[in-house]
């Protein structure tokens, strides 16, 4: 059973949600976790937001990871090219998932998805961006489960 949060996704990781609509004051949220739009303004969504997050929290593979996997999996099974569907944040989502999954086999609590999704996509981001290093602020952030890495 997922600890209760008191506050939602988007409010603890504000810049873990884009706003597919591009205008500032809307409250229409896209999470680069797994994918769902809501408006964060509607509790019934932010529920349901949650509830995708519990679910993908004890294991369940986000769907763009999903079809990543697959894609590679057909590929690789028909000994062709990989086709390209996916996006540079889809490349990111499918390290961090691969990763949470990782320290899920290891022990790590489900509690603890949603701080780690966010705190390893921003450390993704700086590698990807090339301003990773030994003691950033988002390798401080993810130390705490370096022990369910490996
Ligand atoms: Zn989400």
């Amino acid at each position: 059973m997922a600890k209760k949060q008191t506050q939602a996704f988007h409010s603890l990781y504000p810049d873990m949600v884009g706003n597919p609509n591009g205008n500032a004051d809307s409250d229409l949220a896209v999470c680069r976790v797994c994918r769902m739009t809501y408006v964060s303004s509607v509790p019934e969504d932010v529920k349901t937001h949650a509830e995708e997050h519990a679910r993908l929290a004890q294991g369940s593979i986000p769907k763009v990871a999903r079809e990543m996997l697959k894609a590679h999996g057909w590929a690789l099974a028909h000994g062709t090219e990989i086709q390209m569907n996916f996006n540079p944040d889809d490349g990111k989502l499918g390290v961090v998932y691969g990763w949470w999954m990782r320290a899920r086999y290891q022990g790590a609590s489900p509690d603890d998805f949603d701080e780690y999704m966010a705190l390893h996509f921003r450390l993704v981001d700086s590698i990807v961006a090339g301003t990773d290093g030994n003691d950033t602020p988002e390798r401080r952030a993810t130390r705490r489960w370096e022990r369910f890495a490996g």
